[in-house]
């Protein structure tokens, strides 16, 4: 939970609460609390994160995750052993 987005909505620029951001990150419509406009995940240039042990993985990790999408979860997961090992290595 310690990683921040601030979104604004794109009708009014009210600040999106944080649950709310949470809702658009898993792919759902929100309204917003100003104006009541909906604010779709698309308007925004949001990667949906799915829902992985995301507090257990590093940011870059997480970054990754963003960038490859659900198909290629199962690959992240294995780059991300990967990665844990290289690191114990070290
Ligand atoms: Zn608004």
């Amino acid at each position: 939970m310690s990683e921040e987005i601030i979104l604004y909505c794109i009708e009014c620029g009210a600040r999106l609460q944080e649950d709310l951001i949470t809702y658009l990150r898993e792919g759902k419509m929100v309204y917003c609390e100003q104006c009541g406009f909906e604010n779709k995940p698309s308007d925004f240039n949001l990667k949906i994160i799915p829902k992985v042990n995301a507090s257990k993985t590093p940011k870059d990790l997480k970054t990754l995750i963003k960038a490859t999408g659900n198909r290629l979860l199962k690959k992240v997961k294995t780059k991300i052993n990967e990665m844990r090992e290289e690191q114990k290595n070290r």
